[in-house]
């Protein structure tokens, strides 16, 4: 849903206004992503011309505008420049140039530093959460890494075999992990303070078959708190009960006493 409209019922046109001019996105790899055999800033022009009918000279003087706000130097040279002739960092940024071109209201950005240097990585992330601040634009961050989550964000939601199973605003999230898929991608995260050597925390087994999806939890045949009805309900996601606005989906959440008949499951926390 998006300000009321269900976006699976829009039809192809009502989809391609909507795309780049409300909705926007910065996909994962700046290294494909980008027309090869085009000019940099023609490609960021393009989009211009399309969404909000500039002409063609006005679209070009604001493709070097958009080019100097995301941090490129020399921005009206750079706009001759071919992709192949940036480095990812700037490939990045010229995605984000592309994606805040219509001015959205909501940016999705794909795992956006995939590829790229850790300090390169920061940049990207500043220049993304600078965008966001100045153009009063949600954004909807896909990530592994939870020290962009932690760090960077509002509101979490986490997600296993294609549902959301925990909901929560970010410091509520990590200081009452209730659905045991987040505790472990917590546990299998690397610690800068603990011993070196010390194995990583893997989650066993693989993500379940999305086609044949099993019955009840998608989790349940990796978690170690799984018991008969976690393979024969599938958990809806629910409000707890004393923080209404963190969701979970599991019959066991973490932080509450183990059911009476549970057999051979872990102490709970
Ligand atoms: S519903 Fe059961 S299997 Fe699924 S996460 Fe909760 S405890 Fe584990």
């Amino acid at each position: 849903m998006f300000k009321g409209r269900d976006l699976l019922k829009l039809k192809k046109k009502e989809l391609q206004r909507l795309r780049g001019d409300e909705v926007a996105m910065v996909f994962q790899d700046p290294m494909t992503s980008l027309n090869p055999v085009h000019r940099i800033g023609r490609q960021i022009a393009e989009t211009l011309r399309l969404h909000l009918k500039l002409s063609k000279k006005v679209a070009n003087e604001s493709a070097v505008t958009l080019l100097a706000q995301v941090g490129i130097p020399s921005p009206a040279l750079r706009a001759r420049n071919y992709p192949v002739e940036l480095s990812g960092g700037m490939r990045q940024r010229v995605m984000i140039a592309i994606a805040l071109a219509c001015g959205p209201q909501v940016l999705l950005a794909d795992e956006p530093t995939t590829g790229l240097d850790v300090t390169i990585q920061a940049q990207i992330l500043d220049l993304l959460g600078e965008a966001q601040r100045m153009r009063h634009m949600a954004m909807i961050f896909v990530t592994h890494d939870l020290g962009i989550v932690a760090t960077r964000t509002d509101q979490i939601m986490v997600m296993y075999a294609g549902r959301a199973v925990e909901v929560a605003p970010t410091r509520q999230l990590f200081a009452n992990v209730r659905m045991p898929y987040t505790e472990a991608l917590l546990h299998s995260t690397p610690r800068i303070g603990n011993p070196s050597h010390t194995r990583l925390q893997a989650i066993d087994g693989r993500p379940p078959d999305l086609v044949h999806r099993p019955v009840g939890c998608a989790f349940a045949a990796r978690c170690p708190y799984a018991q008969d009805r976690c393979r024969e309900e599938s958990p809806p996601l629910i409000a707890d009960a004393a923080e209404p606005n963190h969701f979970y989906a599991c019959w066991y959440p973490r932080g509450t006493p183990a059911p009476a008949n549970a057999q051979g499951a872990p102490s709970v926390a």
